[in-house]
């Protein structure tokens, strides 16, 4: 790639003031004349330093249009850039994996590859058939629960991948609490990638921990050690608070994260783990001097806090809206942090998908129709009622599944005869029953072409088919009615989810912020895989043609234009 040099005027006059001091740190091709004070201020036409790539996991649309008016931290920051409040992870299968695998690679799961958390290969030698997104099975170390972390399974490039192929120069560097969102969004040529298994900051395999990440982990350890008090709750989050009873979770809705020492995985689940994560990214940023480069840097952080809260209390509790305040402070804490250090930098922020509150507070809150999952739905329950069905008996199971949706196989150990008739049935059962929305074959998804358009108004098929990859989707796919929760029993940690084919799952905030950058909101939908070809286009990066299922998305709203670059 080239860098472009500055181009002397841009079109309009911009009144943002401050884009001065994007020369803080950059020189040559890159650098911006200081305005005068009294002259209009220029929107930056040269590229980032610096891509701040941000996944909030579980951040749904629906969260930051009820929390977006009380921010005044770092999301506050951001919804004075380019705003798009309905961006789509179009596709059917709104899990963690499948959604971090689009951000940036500007592709559907259909192409990443990635097409749920976990899926099925029926041929695999060693005995566990369950593969898990990011990990290497050929391991003979890894099982899918604890696997041997890897980006195999992804099947395009990430930006930061693309970056480095056009200046190795650049540096591509990924950190979560999660695995999966650091491999989807780092890729295989990753310089640095830290997620948190066990109370620390842990990479991958064969490599060592950076001076960073042991300090963030001594700090970090004395942190969960010591035990802390609960968060303040602002006033905002008074209304929060009555709690519901969730089966063997117990009450929920009144919680504010007091931390009994030594609790790691209660760290995990609170926000004390996106800020962790956000101090390890400082950290990183000054060993490493990303931003500081003769090319640009990409640092892509998932805070997976939000996820684990709304799966171990919901989202309309006292817990959520505590989160929501603290994630803005961490974000704005790290955003002036930036600053000060007088980094050239893009922040891009969006989640991996959306979702749904517990059935238990839903049905108090004008949802009667939100229920839990029929037992006889999970993947074990099909393949014992198919079995007796059709007089079958085998010493494997029937059907895999990872879960009471989804994609669904039918053993190979049945003949072909038999096998079709054992598809057959199961689609049959499952068409049949009241809580299944839909239910497609592999060969119906892979004879429709992928889809286009609009994403809010693509039918079950195309979502499904957005989903699809041949030789690792199942056999059948399976499609919950609305307002099924896939959970058939709520547990700690455990009493809400995501995961449908519905957009409380796939619609999702989409934030650009870059100094200087003319701000807007555009209500109208678009896509997560329109995140690459816009972070692309602002740093003048050229990718093969065909490389992206996504468009390039204007992020001046003045007269620049970001998908324009001449150079
Ligand atoms: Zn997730």
């Amino acid at each position: 790639m080239r860098l472009r040099a500055l181009a002397p005027v841009l079109a309009g006059a911009l009144s943002l003031a401050g884009c001065a001091s994007t020369t803080a740190n950059v020189a040559g091709p890159a650098s911006l004349p200081v305005a005068p004070a009294a002259s209009p201020a220029l929107a930056p036409t040269a590229p980032p330093r610096l891509v701040v790539a941000i996944a909030v996991d579980q951040f749904s649309a629906d969260l930051f249009a009820q929390y977006r008016q009380h921010f005044s931290g770092g999301l506050a920051r951001l919804m004075r850039g380019a705003v798009f409040p309905s961006a789509f992870q179009s596709h059917a299968a709104t899990e963690t994996c499948p959604g971090h695998s689009t951000i940036l690679t500007g592709a559907h799961p259909s192409r990443t590859g990635i097409i749920a958390n976990n899926w099925f290969d029926l041929g695999l030698t060693r005995a566990e058939k369950r593969v898990y997104c990011a990990e290497d099975e050929t391991d003979p170390g890894s099982t899918s629960r604890d696997p041997v972390v890897s980006a195999g399974h992804l099947r395009v490039p990430t930006l930061g991948e693309y970056l480095k192929r056009a200046n190795p120069r650049s540096r591509n560097v990924a950190i979560s609490a999660k695995d999966r969102a650091v491999m989807m969004m780092g890729g295989q040529a990753i310089d640095e990638a830290y997620w948190y298994k066990g109370g620390a900051f842990v990479t991958l395999k064969g490599r060592p921990l950076a001076p960073a990440a042991v300090a963030e982990n001594a700090e970090m350890g004395a942190r969960i050690a010591s035990g802390a008090p609960a968060f303040a709750a602002p006033d905002w989050c008074a209304a929060r608070g009555e709690t519901v009873s969730a089966g063997k979770a117990g009450l929920v809705g009144a919680g504010r994260f007091a931390l009994a020492p030594g609790d790691a995985d209660a760290f995990r689940s609170s926000p004390r783990m996106d800020a962790a994560t956000l101090d390890l990214a400082a950290k990183l940023i000054d060993q490493m001097q990303l931003g500081q480069g003769s090319a640009p840097d990409i640092l892509s952080i998932s805070l997976s806090a939000t996820d684990y809260i709304g799966h171990a209390t919901g989202n309309e509790g006292m817990e959520m809206c505590v989160q929501m305040a603290e994630l803005d402070r961490a974000l704005g804490a790290f955003f002036a942090k930036l600053d000060a250090e007088g980094q050239d930098y893009v922040v891009m922020l969006t989640a991996d998908h959306g979702g749904l509150d517990l059935p238990e507070r839903l049905d108090e809150q004008a949802l009667p129709r939100a229920v839990r999952v029929d037992p006889a739905l999970t993947p074990g329950e099909l393949g014992k009622a198919i079995g007796t069905q059709l007089g079958l008996t085998l010493d494997g199971p029937l059907v895999y599944g990872d879960a009471p949706f989804g994609d669904l196989y039918v053993t190979r150990e049945l003949p072909a005869g038999p096998r079709a008739k054992a598809i057959a049935a199961l689609v049959a059962r499952l068409r049949a029953h009241p809580q299944v929305a839909a239910v497609f074959t592999a060969d119906e998804l892979a004879k429709s072409p992928a889809p286009t358009g609009n994403p809010q108004d693509w039918t079950l098929h195309e979502r499904a088919r957005a989903s699809f990859a041949p030789a690792r989707s199942g056999d059948v796919v399976v499609l919950l009615d609305r307002a099924v929760v896939p959970i058939v029993t709520a547990a700690p940690g455990y009493v809400a989810t995501h995961g449908s084919a519905w957009d409380y799952d796939r619609r999702v905030p989409l934030l650009f912020w870059r100094k200087g950058l003319p701000g807007f909101e555009q209500p109208a939908p678009v896509e997560t895989v329109d995140i690459a070809p816009s972070l692309a286009a602002l740093l003048r990066l050229k990718v093969p043609e065909g490389s992206f299922d996504g468009r390039c998305l204007d992020l001046d709203g003045a007269a620049g234009n970001t998908c324009d670059a001449r150079d």
